[in-house]
């Protein structure tokens, strides 16, 4: 069955990783991308040029009323979401606490958290069941960072991460009766363009030594996770975690 997926922070990474499997799939796949129209422009057309379906939207997941806009814009001119991914993430400039200001933690909390509360709070709105809605489900992409802590690197992205955990259990068992899982994928070292905002574009290759595995991830093996999450082969799994981090 074809249906309506929603992926913020689409444009690149894991975000895109997941688009383009999805789509394989035959989702009709929404991206949405800050910054970067060229990519996620590109990423549509490439999806597009498989006879699959893609539209790409600019949202900042922090902005209110950016948020409604665009579930009102995908009201009229997609129809139902019935799945989404809430992707869209930032880390800073690694650095110990006492270097860090609230300006800076308040920039990853309003992305990592706010941005995944209010884009759940409108699907919620509209997959609901109780609301008229058809169901749905619905991934947060946490990070390994929740468990480990990140010391010394970036603690604020990884007390961002922990927050997303708690949202997850809390707002599965909230609509567990209104046809709506809620779960979330936590990566470990995934080999995107996030480590070179952290000031570190090689750190997947500084850290992979402590990996069991012995390896960084690839987009792609968080993006599959993501998708049976999605599926109704997981019809039974609401509030929990996969951790995709090669056992660390
Ligand atoms: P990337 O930096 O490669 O991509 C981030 C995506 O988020 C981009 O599409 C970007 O858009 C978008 N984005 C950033 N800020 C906003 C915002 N305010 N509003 C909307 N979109 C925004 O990151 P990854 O693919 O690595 O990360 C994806 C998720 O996975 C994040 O939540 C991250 O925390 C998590 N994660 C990643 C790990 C890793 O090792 N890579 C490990 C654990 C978790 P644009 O391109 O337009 O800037």
């Amino acid at each position: 069955m074809s249906r309506n997926l929603l992926i913020t922070g689409g444009s690149r990474g894991i975000g895109a990783a997941t688009a383009r499997l999805a789509a394989r799939q035959g989702d009709t796949v929404c991206i949405t991308y800050l910054r970067n129209a060229a990519a996620a422009d590109a990423l549509v057309a490439e999806i597009q040029a498989t006879g699959r379906k893609a539209h790409a939207f600019q949202l900042d997941v922090g902005v209110e009323t950016e948020v409604v806009q665009l579930f009102e814009r995908l009201d009229q001119e997609i129809g139902p979401i019935h799945r989404l991914v809430n992707n869209a993430g930032i880390l800073e400039q690694q650095m110990r606490v006492d270097q860090m200001d609230a300006v800076r933690l308040q920039r990853v909390l309003t992305t990592n958290v706010i941005g995944s509360f209010l884009c759940a709070r409108e699907a919620v709105r509209r997959m609901s069941t109780q609301a008229g809605g058809q169901g749905g489900a619905i991934v947060n992409v946490s990070s390994m960072a929740a468990r480990l802590g990140a010391p010394g690197e970036y603690v604020d992205y990884a007390a961002s991460k922990a927050a997303i955990d708690a949202f997850t259990v809390g707002l599965a068992r909230e609509v567990a009766t209104e046809g709506i899982r809620v779960n979330a994928v936590r990566p470990g070292v995934i080999y995107t363009d996030i480590h070179a905002s952290g000031g570190e574009p090689g750190r997947v290759d500084r850290v992979k030594n402590a990996v069991p595995m012995q390896r960084g991830g690839q987009p792609e093996e968080v993006a599959r996770a993501i998708l049976w999450l999605l599926s109704d082969e997981a019809s039974y799994v609401t509030g929990t975690f996969l951790d995709v981090s090669g056992g660390r």
